[in-house]
């Protein structure tokens, strides 16, 4: 027996609006490129990875040998340590940053983490979940690290372990702290006990397909990293992945009867799905195709941004970056293109599925935008 008629018609609408709404999606760092129907079949299984992606479980319903294959291609391309590192599929870039702490205080319980002012949002209550000590560093108006301010604060602190949290692309203007900047800040603060995670959830992945500066992986100097893999990668189901340094992790985790395994990662039950959506598009587009898509995404900004100079906005944008910053324009069109807003600037992220088509016709409502308020502005002056 299906629905009744009522609530066949309420899931008929709310399907056909997710629909409409998904047309009108640029401010928020999310691919829409993707075409994962092969895979549809699987979402007729409960696939639960539950547990130590590593170790097998008596759950055996899980995609564990296709996580380990995403997990080698990452710690391949970020350069982890050949035979020292270990890592998870998790909910999300949020996840993986959470772990990075945690692993950072197990190493360092009595460690200050630093962070700058543009940190994502939810780094900042996970400091508090995992009660460290913390110090906001201040960021130019590009939104990347003032490292003069770093070093003060790491030269107030020199007697305790420097936990650092760089961002390789902060979610309102995509800028990225330097590691070269900040292993030089802490040289001069001469702190030997330091640990560094890198926020790679927005656009860490693009950022080591192109080779992009400043470089953030584990050959240039980090401890752990996470990204996110429904941003640029793209899932239906939101998802990341953590790296981190395996000798650090060790300390984590207790063998658990139940599962047959060991509670290794922050949630117990752990989604089966989205390693397998990963692993389908790590697979179909292989290196070269990620790459492409990462090219596409950059030309894309490129145009934009001139189009909007074009159009006497003031857009900018960070070096190498696929996020377009701008004025705020009115709230229908945020609310129409779902702009994120902060502080009086708006974005528009150049993800892969973002067309020509649908920038000329956000361009066009910008245009028109512009114009009203001028005339506003006129009215309100005579
Ligand atoms: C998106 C984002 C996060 C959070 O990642 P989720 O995948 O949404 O959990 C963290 N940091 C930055 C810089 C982000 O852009």
């Amino acid at each position: 027996m299906g629905l009744q008629a009522i609530d066949q018609e309420r899931l008929t609408n709310y399907m056909q609006r997710a629909e409409e709404r998904a047309a009108y999606f640029l401010g928020y760092p999310i691919a829409r490129d993707f075409d994962y129907s092969d895979l549809y079949p699987l979402l007729k299984l409960p696939l639960n990875n539950i547990g130590d992606p590593l170790v097998e479980s008596t759950y055996d319903l899980n995609s564990r040998s296709l996580e380990q294959e995403v997990l080698a291609f990452f710690a391949d391309l970020f350069r982890a340590p050949a035979d020292n590192w270990w890592g998870y599929v998790t909910n999300g870039g949020s996840e993986g940053n959470l772990y990075g702490l945690y692993v950072a205080r197990e190493l360092y319980p009595n460690g200050i983490v630093y962070y700058s002012e543009a940190t994502h949002y939810s780094v900042q209550k996970n400091i508090q979940l995992l009660n460290l000590r913390s110090i906001v560093i201040r960021t130019d108006e590009r939104g990347e690290m003032d490292y003069s301010d770093l070093a003060q604060m790491l030269h107030m602190h020199r007697d305790q372990p420097a936990i650092i949290f760089a961002n390789i692309g902060t979610t309102m203007t995509e800028a990225k702290d330097d590691l070269v900047e900040i292993k030089s800040r802490l040289r001069m603060a001469a702190i030997k006990n330091y640990y560094i995670h890198c926020d790679a959830a927005l656009a860490g992945v693009y950022s080591a397909l192109l080779n992009l500066k400043p470089g953030f992986d584990f050959g240039h100097g980090a401890d752990s990293l996470a990204i996110s893999g429904h941003k640029f990668i793209g899932s239906p189901i939101p998802c990341g992945l953590v790296l981190v340094k395996r000798n650090y992790k060790e300390r984590i985790g207790k063998a658990i009867p139940y599962i047959g395994t060991v509670d290794t990662t922050i949630t117990g039950s752990r989604n089966g799905h989205s390693p397998v959506f990963l692993w389908y598009a790590i697979k179909k587009l292989g290196r070269e195709g990620l790459q492409r898509r990462a090219t596409e995404s950059l030309t894309m900004a490129t145009y934009l941004e001139s189009q909007l100079l074009d159009r006497g906005i003031q857009a900018w944008r960070n070096p190498s970056a696929i996020t377009v910053v701008f004025p705020e324009p009115s709230k229908h069109l945020r609310q129409k293109w779902q702009l994120a807003t902060e502080n009086g600037c708006s974005h528009v992220v150049c993800m892969p599925g973002v067309e020509k088509t649908q920038l000329d016709e956000f361009l066009k409502d910008m245009q028109e935008d512009a114009r009203v308020s001028g005339e506003m502005v006129e009215s309100l002056s005579s």
